[in-house]
């Protein structure tokens, strides 16, 4: 067992599953129900995960096949990986937002890159090889989305009853689209999923026909007034003072904007060019991937402010100007 879970209140744990990643851990939350379990999130599909996973489960008494409910709060890899296998080994029922049931079957549908996904890197700059290299870094990534069929679609402002009390739950769009927070007003306890992370900001990536930077302004200002004592994040340890994190946060987006105008300012620029002007170490594949989807999201946000527009060049990128 690589961590001990945590357990945050009787009936409410913290089991921390590793990733290999540059960040290293994702938490899943083992929470009490009248009869059984509820597992919220469940790691990456690998051997090593699902082990630590069953090392715990033991550890704190609980048979696997006492789960039966397995709620996820948004379905990028490390929160939804694991949850076909344990759905086949619990027969569990499966939650989660209709967005989320949507961008699931979006990304499970093809075996290879979807090719939106390709093409928004072409407009974005960045060039053929470098797509290419991007494509295979993320190979590994496709078999972590599998199609799954909720049980129940969770609508905003619903409540999942459990015997640690009702959690309320809050849909807060902006780093996955249906992204949903749980909150316990009884114990005055946040489950933030990907949210509100304690050291480290949520990635806020460019999706068609949205602007997800907008999205997650609204919805950080949706769980500001949430009056929590305990925030349990999808990374990192429980902390407290998720406003002062906002507002911290919100500091770190304006800051990014203002950054990008000032690029822009200097001479029109691609978003592919603007991610070197905004980090200054040299990035992975992998990661200049996120990298560029994050400037992208800026960019939408300052275009629908009417603060910048884009040119179409010849060989199909978009030239961005002040
Ligand atoms: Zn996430």
């Amino acid at each position: 067992m690589l961590s001990s879970p945590l357990e945050v209140r009787p009936g409410l744990w913290q089991i921390t599953l590793p990733l290999p990643f540059e960040l290293s851990s994702v938490n899943v939350y083992l929470v009490r129900l009248h009869d059984g379990w509820m597992l919220m999130d469940t790691g990456l599909a690998t051997s090593h995960s699902y082990a630590e996973l069953t090392a715990q489960l033991a550890h704190i008494g609980v048979p696997l096949q006492s789960i039966r409910q397995i709620l996820l709060t948004h379905t990028h890899p490390d929160h939804v990986g694991q949850a076909k296998r344990l759905l086949a080994e619990t027969g569990a029922q499966l939650f989660m937002s209709a967005d989320e049931r949507d961008q699931l079957h979006r990304a499970a549908a093809s075996s290879d890159q979807p090719e939106w996904l390709d093409n928004t890197l072409h407009r974005a700059g960045v060039p053929p090889v470098l797509i290419e290299t991007i494509e295979n870094s993320f190979v590994k990534m496709r078999p972590q989305f599998q199609p799954l069929v909720p049980d129940r679609i969770l609508n905003d402002s619903e409540v999942m009853e459990t015997a640690i009390g009702p959690l309320e739950l809050h849909l807060t769009p902006g780093h996955s689209p249906g992204h949903m927070c749980l909150y316990n007003r009884d114990q005055r306890i946040l489950f933030s999923g990907d949210h509100i992370l304690q050291s480290i900001t949520p990635n806020i990536g460019w999706l068609p026909g949205r602007d997800a930077l907008a999205e997650f302004f609204a919805s950080l200002e949706r769980v500001r007034p949430i009056e929590a004592e305990t925030i349990l994040p999808g990374h990192g340890k429980p902390f407290s003072g998720h406003a002062d994190w906002i507002t911290a946060t919100r500091g770190h987006h304006d800051d990014r904007c203002r950054k990008i105008v000032d690029s822009l300012d200097a001479g029109p620029r691609t978003a592919h060019q603007l991610v070197s002007d905004l980090w200054a170490r040299p990035l992975a594949p992998f990661h200049h991937r996120f990298a560029v989807f994050e400037v992208l999201a800026h960019l939408e946000f300052l275009l629908r402010l009417d603060a910048i527009s884009s040119v179409p060049q010849a060989d199909g990128s978009l030239l961005w100007k002040v």
